[in-house]
């Protein structure tokens, strides 16, 4: 097998015109038969890499998966680009069943997903000795390996696979597995020197914001509002965290839903099923929200409070735009949400503390970070970013350091007079003279520097604070209430005149960059995309349709795919085979319906004196289509003739449905052949008009011409 029939079906079933990196070569080695172990991130476009072989080669591919929840929605995501798919798991009755394993008998299906408790039955393996199988696809592979953070017990069983089926190959697929879980996965299957494929973990187009959590829910509310009609998910610590923050945005009149673990399963699936079909469009979660999640179209993340590490951080921001379209995330950070984080870890006594505090410190370098988040965040996960990202904060807004001396002076000075009994909180209240109770009670309000950083805010004062505990000025006593204690650094910056460099984030730049970046050009590729007024019209028109199918809005088209048709404006079959994400399936399914609502977007708006790609052309055609000749039209839009007439050329060309025989006689288009076949090549259009004797005009020529490419000799 070599590439060319994968990538004609990569475009006529997916509608998508290349492969990702890796992909192709991961499809190959399926071809080649062997085995593989494929190790990319959320969204990195997985299925592809089993779905294409299986696809394209006899037989069917059987994935296994362990999320049940999930199968329903994949399936669909399939046959909704006209492949034939089905799911076999404990959810079915058994008459279904029965119906989905004659299918698989009879061969006409090309990708089963199963559950492996469905697989490991007697009964099921009988079938499959006698089915025709060209791949098993273990997808979440990690959860074969105890040493991975998602265990399950019955895929120890899938070493079977390879032993019953040894010439059919096995790819797993996993996004988070370390070198350790990596090996275990193979051993474990049994794989036969099977390539390894890590793609990179990097995900430009999310971008990485982390701010100090002071007033949250201020900040997400207009967060929230900058975006309206997108989903997207809030991270919360805590249930009833989840439960406060959804009442507050609902009661701004956003639609929000809250979802954790204490709710009954009939509340958490109906949240997800509201989510999945943008009913809900806000969700207020804990970490046990997304697992299941499949929605390509999620356009934020917010982390209401600090992840416990980057590895949970990444996978939960990882969430937000899996269809590779511009997506932000936002983290909120307090030396707070530190603290309690620290508590719950030493609470829980587990064995590995020292490895999940050192965990929680790498964290918390990040939210400090003064360099490019992506870099901190890629070489955690062992890759190496050389370039800055230019999609996070601080590539936005590049630090500018400044004497911080007096400023160092004033803080430790405060925590030295106040005999390094205060935390973090106290010590910014002292500094900005802050009248509250316990200052006046306990004489703080006596001391030099009670109020002299009253000109800087709360929020930039623990930017600051932190540096100086970064710096290694200031330690922060964990073990006796977290007060901050004075280091040797800290006596030199106060007795020996050390100097301080500090960074200080720009308030006005930022807001500046943030109007600059509005531009909503997306990272991947270099297609063009927006979300216009034209974009909210198709998104409306999407949900329309998915209610009606009864399927999530996603599956319809992605955001990603309205994008670029709000930005190119597709009005032919030929311009909308051309947008990603339009295959041959969906083009008779949603083309039509599609093209219709972009045409008349498109003449309303041009009529409002707006000028738009493809507006002159389609007004041309629409009035041919009225019935008026080329010369009504011409004066009727006060154009030449000849303009009017290339309209329509070039409209019959790109597939535009014109009424041609109004036009062109059939004894014409018959003259035109007779001359190809007798002129010279390459026939001109001169030789060609020479040759009819003048008796048809160029114009005609020029159309019959379009016909013949179109309908042959
Ligand atoms: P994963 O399983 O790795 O999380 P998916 O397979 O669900 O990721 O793919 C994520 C998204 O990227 C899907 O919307 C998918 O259709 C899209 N995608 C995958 N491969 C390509 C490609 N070659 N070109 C464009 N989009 C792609
Ligand atoms: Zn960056």
């Amino acid at each position: 097998m070599n590439l060319t029939a994968a990538k004609t079906a990569l475009k006529k079933y997916y509608g998508y015109d290349k492969f990702r990196p890796m992909q192709a070569e991961i499809v190959q080695a399926v071809y080649d038969k062997k085995d593989a172990l494929v190790l990319m991130p959320t969204g990195g476009g997985k299925s592809i890499c089993f779905q294409i072989p299986a696809i394209t080669t006899e037989g069917v591919c059987i994935v296994i998966s362990p999320l049940i929840s999930l199968m329903k929605d994949q399936v669909e995501s399939l046959r909704s680009n006209g492949i034939s798919a089905a799911f076999l798991n404990s959810s079915l009755s058994a008459s279904e069943q029965d119906s989905v394993r004659e299918d698989l008998y009879n061969s006409n299906i090309n990708l089963l997903y199963v559950s492996p408790e469905t697989l490991l039955t007697q009964s099921f393996m009988q079938i499959l000795q006698v089915a025709k199988i060209n791949l098993f696809a273990i997808d979440e592979a990690h959860c074969i390996s105890s040493w991975g953070h998602d265990f399950r017990k019955e895929y120890t069983q899938l070493q079977l696979l390879k032993k019953q089926f040894p010439g059919i190959p096995v790819i797993a697929l996993t996004a988070t597995a370390d070198k350790i879980t990596r090996r275990d996965i193979v051993d474990q299957l049994g794989l036969e020197n099977p390539e390894i494929f890590i793609s990179s973990f990097d995900r430009p187009n999310l971008s990485l914001t982390v701010k100090p959590g002071l007033k949250r829910m201020d900040q997400i509310l207009e967060f929230v509002k900058k975006r309206p009609n997108q989903a997207g998910i809030v991270y919360c610590l805590s249930r009833k965290n989840t439960e406060q923050v959804a009442r507050k945005l609902a009661a701004k009149g956003i639609s929000t839903a809250f979802y954790h673990a204490g709710m009954s399963s009939q509340d958490r699936s109906r949240v997800q099923e509201d989510f999945l079909n943008d009913n809900t469009l806000v969700v207020c979660a804990t970490v046990a929200f997304g697992m299941g999640i499949d929605k390509s179209n999620v356009r934020w993340v917010i982390h209401y409070s600090m992840p416990k590490n980057l590895e949970g951080y990444y996978q939960e921001i990882g969430r937000a735009g899996r269809d590779g379209s511009k997506s932000d995330t936002l983290l909120f950070y307090s030396f707070r949400d530190v603290i309690v984080l620290r508590e719950i870890l030493t609470n829980n006594q587990s064995e590995n503390e020292d490895i999940q505090l050192s965990k929680l410190d790498r964290m918390m370098e990040y939210a400090d970070a003064l360099i490019c988040r992506r870099k901190i965040l890629l070489n955690y996960f062992s890759e190496n970013l050389t370039e800055n990202c230019g999609n996070c904060d601080i590539c936005k807004n590049p630090p500018k350091s400044f004497d911080g001396t007096v400023i160092a002076q004033k803080a430790l000075s405060a925590i030295y007079r106040m005999n390094e009994r205060v935390g973090m909180n106290l010590l910014i209240d002292v500094l900005r003279g802050s009248r509250r109770q316990e200052i006046v009670q306990r004489g703080y309000d006596k001391i030099k520097t009670y109020g002299a950083g009253g000109d800087i805010t709360s929020s930039d004062w623990q930017t600051l604070l932190r540096q100086m505990i970064n710096l290694g000025l200031i330690d922060i006593a964990y073990d006796q209430g977290n007060v901050l204690k004075l280091t040797e650094g800290a006596k030199e910056v106060l007795f020996e005149k050390r100097q301080i460099q500090l960074v200080k984030m720009e308030e006005i730049q930022s807001q500046r960059e943030e109007r600059k970046t509005k531009v909503k050009k997306t990272t991947r590729g270099s297609r063009q995309r927006v979300r216009d007024a034209l974009f909210e019209t198709l998104r409306q028109l999407r949900k329309k349709i998915a209610q009606q199918k009864g399927i999530p809005p996603y599956i319809v088209f992605s955001d990603a795919s309205l994008e670029e048709m709000a930005a190119m404006k597709p009005t032919t079959e030929h311009d909308m085979l051309a947008i990603s994400g339009v295959g041959d399936h969906k083009m008779k399914q949603y083309g039509n319906i599609f093209m219709g609502t972009i045409r008349s977007f498109i003449l309303t708006n041009s009529q409002a004196g707006q000028k738009i790609k493809g507006s002159t052309q389609l007004e041309t055609i629409q009035l041919y289509n009225r019935g008026f000749s080329t010369d009504q039209i011409a004066l009727e839009r006060g154009l030449s003739e000849q303009t009017i007439e290339s309209h329509l050329v070039n409209a019959y060309k790109n597939g535009e449905d014109i009424k041609i025989k109004r036009l062109l006689k059939k004894s014409e288009i018959e003259m035109v052949i007779e001359a190809l076949n007798i002129v010279p090549e390459p026939a001109g259009l001169k030789s060609i008009f020479e040759f009819c004797d003048g008796k048809i005009s160029y114009f005609k020529v020029k159309l019959a011409l379009a016909w013949i490419e179109m309908n042959g000799r």
